[in-house]
């Protein structure tokens, strides 16, 4: 498992294989950063597509729907 973060990317996704937890950091080089909206206008249009989904059970929240 990668452990080194990357200080340039901080991250609250916890559920993402590449991020630390125990630091709000990426541990990836670069990201790539995209949008499921035609005409975004807040941030919460953007999403990070180099996330994957951590494979462990600990997390038991029911997770993303989309
Ligand atoms: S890949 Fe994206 S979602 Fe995952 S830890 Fe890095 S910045 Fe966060």
């Amino acid at each position: 498992m990668e452990t080194r973060k990357n200080p340039c990317i901080n991250c609250t996704v916890s559920q993402c294989q590449h991020n630390m937890v125990s630091e709000n950091y990426c541990v990836l080089d670069s990201i790539q950063v995209g949008t499921h909206e035609k005409n975004p206008t807040v941030p919460e249009c953007t999403d990070c597509k180099s996330f994957v989904k951590r494979s462990c059970a600990c997390d038991t929240s029911d997770g993303c729907k989309f």
